[in-house]
């Protein structure tokens, strides 16, 4: 189909969206703002516009399944309000400068910009493997030296920041409102604490760099009324957030690890330039993956890189696996979880199969009151500060229905068409089903299996039918038992 055309039928239909959700739906959004740690109304600053930002990777090693739970979270967050009738313009900054990049190109014997370059091609590529939809703006902090300097340059002159013979800091006794995302008492601060690089001690307030003076010319610098030097780690997203979307912003996000002292430093800087407060509306934090039981680690030997989750599972189980937990939740990621999803995908997959194929003629009126109450249930779920579990509960309990209706008969062609216009609806945000049937063949020793297969089940031997069924699914064939006989389909 043309590019146009399928573009045109695209909108058609979510206009006929927004129309199904507000006639059969009547909740409204809320979401959990960590700044006040309440469950708020959601309300844009401009009437039905977002801007939202999400703090992006630093480039200097490939992305792990950590990261990918944190896109992938804000990524069916974004396009769920996409499709709520919102536009929202989403910006992920790459940060190309830090300590941690001039350690490890350094090691490689690089540059920084060879290292970042090669690291953001990766990001990208998981990106689109994951089904994220592209941000509007990838602002890196290379590209924003100017606006970087300007910025601190203002925070000094509004008696905010102070040097020294190392830096440029940002001095927290001026803000009286240090403290109020993470919580954390600046009265317990010594005067002139000042924490240079970017590895706080835990849980304590200190004056932070903004700009960092060059100590070796071997350091990748840049000419600032300061001398020669690079930009602290925090005032990036100050700087590069009100350049893309302006002094204030109505969703920031990112893993709860940023609380502090990364997002608290963004909001000192940013209310103390602008003047105008809050810079976030709402301000939203993903929870962090954990590998086995064990925080996600190199030394621990347990860091997964998303290409390598990939070999051995469907991009489309990893953002089912996210959506079984609240995007606030820790996640416990292990292989048998993964297995277990595997399963979930799978049975989804043949069942849309099912729904593609199916001829039936008994049509059957109780089916669309199911779609509307199932879509009542997911929008409302989701309005509920996105609590994709419940979501995920509906759209099974519409399943095992369905199947009931099938298995007696009692579900016509329709029907199916009704239903699979649901899923279609709904896919905008998850990116879970697939609507077309993978292509593939049997080896000759597959269909061996399959004929042997079908004599043990005429035999009722359903031993020898479950174990053959297995090693078929071993090789990527899944075997599905219809009322209409056995079929099968090509996994992955
Ligand atoms: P980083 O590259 O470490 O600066 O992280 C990029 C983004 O991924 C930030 O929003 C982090 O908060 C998030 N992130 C990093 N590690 C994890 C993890 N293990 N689980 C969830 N999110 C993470
Ligand atoms: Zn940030």
């Amino acid at each position: 189909m043309e590019k146009r055309a399928r573009a045109l039928i695209a909108a058609r239909q979510r206009v006929l969206f927004v129309f199904l959700i507000n006639l059969t739906c009547d909740s409204m959004l809320k979401v959990y703002n960590t700044l006040h740690k309440t469950k708020e109304e959601f309300k844009s600053i401009e009437d039905k516009k977002i801007g939202m930002y999400v703090c992006g990777p630093t480039v200097y090693g490939p992305g792990h399944i950590g990261h990918a739970r944190t896109y992938v979270a804000f990524d069916i967050i974004r396009r769920y309000l996409e499709y709520r009738d919102y536009t929202v313009k989403y910006v992920v900054n790459i940060t190309d400068i830090h300590d941690d990049m001039i350690k490890k190109s350094a090691e490689l014997g690089i540059t920084i910009f060879e290292l970042a370059n090669k690291n953001i091609e990766l990001f990208m590529q998981d990106l689109d493997t994951l089904g994220i939809k592209k941000a509007d703006v990838y602002p890196r902090v290379t590209e924003h030296i100017k606006e970087i300097v300007d910025f601190v340059k203002d925070l000094e002159d509004k008696g905010f920041a102070y040097e020294t013979d190392d830096g440029v800091y940002y001095d927290i006794s001026k803000f009286k409102d240090y403290g109020k995302l993470s919580g954390i008492k600046v009265k317990e601060q010594k005067t002139g604490t000042r924490v240079e690089t970017d590895k706080y001690e835990k849980d304590k307030a200190q004056d932070f760099a903004l700009w960092k003076k060059q100590k070796d010319p071997s350091e990748p610098a840049w000419d600032s009324p300061w001398g020669k030097g690079r930009p602290g780690w925090h005032i990036e997203c100050s700087v590069m957030s009100s350049k893309h979307l302006g002094e204030q912003i109505d969703i920031h996000g990112g893993a709860v690890d940023l609380i502090f002292p990364h997002h608290e430093n963004e909001i000192a800087q940013s209310e103390a330039r602008s003047g105008k407060v809050p810079f976030v509306k709402y301000w939203m934090h993903s929870g962090f993956l954990n590998v086995e039981g064990q925080k996600m680690s190199k030394s621990l030997g347990n860091f997964i890189e998303i290409p390598d989750l990939l070999k051995k599972h469907d991009a489309r189980a990893f953002r089912f696996f996210v959506s079984g937990l609240h995007y606030k939740s820790r996640i416990d990621f292990s292989e048998k979880a993964m297995e277990k999803v595997d399963k979930t995908l799978e049975k989804w997959d043949l069942f849309i199969e099912r729904l593609l194929e199916w001829k039936g003629e008994n049509e059957n009126e109780a089916v669309g009151k199911l779609v509307g109450e199932t879509r009542e249930k997911v929008v409302g779920a989701l309005d509920d500060d996105f609590m994709l579990p419940n979501a995920c509960a509906a759209l099974q309990q519409m399943q095992t229905e369905v199947n009931r209706l099938i298995e007696k008969n009692e579900f016509g062609k329709k029907n199916a068409e009704e239903v699979l216009s649901l899923l279609k609806e709904f896919n905008e945000f998850l990116k879970v089903f697939e609507f077309e049937k993978k292509t593939g063949e049997l080896t000759p020793e597959q269909e061996k299996l399959m004929g042997k297969r079908k004599q043990a089940r005429k035999d009722k031997d359903w031993g020898k039918a479950d174990e053959i069924r297995d090693k078929l699914a071993e090789q990527g064939v899944i075997i599905d038992d219809t009322p209409q006989g056995t079929k099968w389909r090509i996994a992955k």
